[in-house]
């Protein structure tokens, strides 16, 4: 309630973890360690390789106990961070590189490992993707424990909060996050931060609402102070009034109910209304995420973007470590399909660590990535081919190229398989002889070509996230631009039916991979356009499906043939958006 002289604010953020909670704040900065700087005499430098050495043994043992606190409390996919954390203690960049420069330096060992780490933080920072970013801060975390062990200093976090507080934080690490007793924390709110930062995911899995990116909300408010924490708007109001409250009484009922729907809905099958079958699949990175495709119950993996096995290692992962993460998806999910897309490094993914495989360009969604890299680099690209296709053995896996530009870099594609199953066959390794093989339609020259790629593919998934940058020139991660970036713009549904048309025409299945596909504003669009399959991020699975389940493939139909006719991007999205709401009665 707004506390005399203090008048109710309301504070926009990024939702991050859904649910409505109501509480006093408990104020948290993280602040880094303060290391001092110093020479090392020449008789003390082995020592103090030693008390390097020791601090990373030490940091080792905190984290395996948190880890195992994790997993204890909140679950073994959970405690998966932790690995992350202990596998950069173990970075021999990271560490053989301190190491020489404390022997060229002699600056003590605190200050060139604060050095090195922040050299790597940086880099990873600067990627434009933000779960890459966001691994800048695990070796943050890391990093900042080893200094504390370094310097002899206590751990400053959130172990102490017993009483249940909405916790606005600065920033929050993942040993931030763990230290947090789950029945203190009403909500979560941190300054920085995005929807894929730990803190959130963590926050997803402990069931409390979380608000990232409220920029210095810190500063502005006091322990203490009273607050609504909305976690399906990303909104967070401070001093909130009494009618205030009572509106997120009923908001809260109603949500509550409408998320039960949708999970009931969720156990039943995608079939519209008229008796018509939808393909739901999900988008995965990581082999972890192999829980979360069950629990949504995604009919197979549309999309398995492998270039994060890469990102997150600190060289290229060997065939045989490819392999085995490939095989543990099919097996897993089998008889259903894993559609596995080879290397889509560079552009916003490029290999931190490797500037010599990926220098510096002007134009980088337009420069060296995926595909191209691959037929450059094609020891890479063959070693992971070798992979796909071993575990090929194991399930029913599919295979795409992602920013195909034309027929010929198709054709070059597929000759590179074809010298890695005559490889295998060499060494007499088995694999599936009829593995089938797609390509991503992102680029608008694929688009335009569909006709010509149709015949040497046996399906398409449109990469809409891309495919739209491209056409409408709309860088997709510029902030200043992002109102222009409209997946209903005309170009884009006339493009998609193109596509769709032309794939049909030759049997080839068509589906759409990009974030619309998840998004149950555009989903009836893409389905009335004819579009097979939807993959999408698990997490979105339901609130699909419970579309998918409320409307006709003819009303979808009608939709579609409605957007094509209008000129609009506003008014396509209006019409798809009517759609929506009149089929969820709450949102
Ligand atoms: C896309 O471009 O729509 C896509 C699915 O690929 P990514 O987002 O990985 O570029
Ligand atoms: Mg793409």
């Amino acid at each position: 309630m707004s506390p005399p002289g203090k008048n109710e604010v309301v504070v926009q953020g990024i939702s991050a973890s859904q649910g409505i909670a109501y509480g006093q704040i408990f104020v948290y900065i993280q602040s880094d360690v303060e290391v001092p700087n110093y020479q090392v005499d020449a008789e003390k430098r082995i020592a103090e390789v030693g008390r390097f050495e020791k601090a990373l043994v030490d940091t080792r043992q905190q984290i395996t106990k948190i880890k195992a606190e994790v997993e204890r409390n909140l679950g073994p996919e959970e405690a998966l961070i932790f690995d992350a954390h202990l596998l950069v203690l173990e970075d021999q960049a990271l560490i053989g590189e301190t190491i020489r420069e404390f022997e060229s330096s002699g600056r003590n060992i605190e200050t060139c490992f604060n050095q090195i780490s922040s050299r790597y933080i940086q880099a990873f920072s600067e990627i434009d993707d933000e779960y890459l970013r966001e691994r800048a801060g695990d070796i943050r975390d890391v990093a900042q424990r080893v200094l504390q062990n370094l310097l002899g200093q206590a751990a400053n976090n959130l172990s102490h909060l017993v009483e249940k507080r909405v916790v606005v934080a600065n920033d929050l690490s993942p040993s931030d996050s763990a230290s947090i007793d789950r029945s203190a924390a009403l909500a979560l709110v941190t300054d920085s931060g995005s929807r894929t930062s730990h803190a959130v995911i963590m926050a997803r899995s402990m069931k409390v609402p979380a608000v990232v990116g409220v920029r210095d909300l810190t500063t502005r408010v006091r322990n203490g102070d009273w607050a609504i924490v909305d976690g399906y708007d990303g909104v967070v109001i401070l001093h909130p009034s009494e009618g205030t409250l009572f509106r997120y009484g009923k908001i809260q009922e109603r949500k509550k109910t409408f998320e039960q729907r949708l999970l009931q809905a969720n156990e039943q099958p995608a079939v519209t209304q008229d008796g018509v079958k939808v393909a739901l699949m999900a988008n995965i990175e990581r082999v972890e995420e192999l829980s979360a495709v069950k629990e949504y119950r995604a009919e197979g993996v549309g999309l398995f973007r492998t270039e994060y096995l890469f990102l997150n290692s600190a060289r290229i992962p060997s065939e045989q470590e490819q392999f085995v993460a490939y095989k543990t998806v099919a097996e897993a999910l089998a008889p259903n399909p894993v559609i596995i897309r080879s290397l889509d490094l560079g552009g916003d993914k490029p290999m931190a660590g490797n500037p010599h495989l990926f220098p510096k360009e002007d134009n980088p969604f337009m420069g060296f990535r995926a595909i191209r890299f691959c037929l450059v680099h094609t020891d890479i690209f063959k070693d992971q081919l070798r992979a796909i296709l071993l575990a090929s053995a194991f399930g029913k896996i599919q295979l795409m190229y992602p920013m195909i530009s034309g027929a010929e870099e198709l054709g070059k594609a597929n000759a590179i398989l074809a010298e890695c199953k005559a490889e295998l066959k060499a060494r007499g390794q088995a694999f599936d002889e009829k593995l089938e093989v797609g390509a991503m339609i992102e680029i608008p020259s694929a688009a335009a070509t569909a006709d010509i790629l149709a015949e040497q593919c046996a399906f398409f998934s449109i990469g809409t996230n891309d495919l739209i940058q491209y056409l409408l020139a709309i860088d997709r991660v510029n902030d200043r631009i992002a109102h222009l970036y409209e997946p209903t713009h005309p170009a884009v549904i006339r493009t998609l039916k193109q596509i769709v048309d032309e794939a049909h025409r030759r049997n080839v299945h068509v589906s759409v991979c990009g974030e619309m596909a998840g998004d149950p504003v555009f989903a009836p669009l893409l389905l009335g356009l004819g579009v097979d399959s939807l993959s999408m991020s698990p997490v979105w699975l339901p609130s699909v499906k419970y579309l998918v389940r409320s409307m006709k493939m003819s009303e979808a139909r009608a939709l579609a043939q409605e957007a094509l006719r209008l000129t609009s991007p506003k008014e396509i999205y209006a019409k798809c958006d009517a759609f929506y709401r009149a089929r969820v009665e709450v949102e």
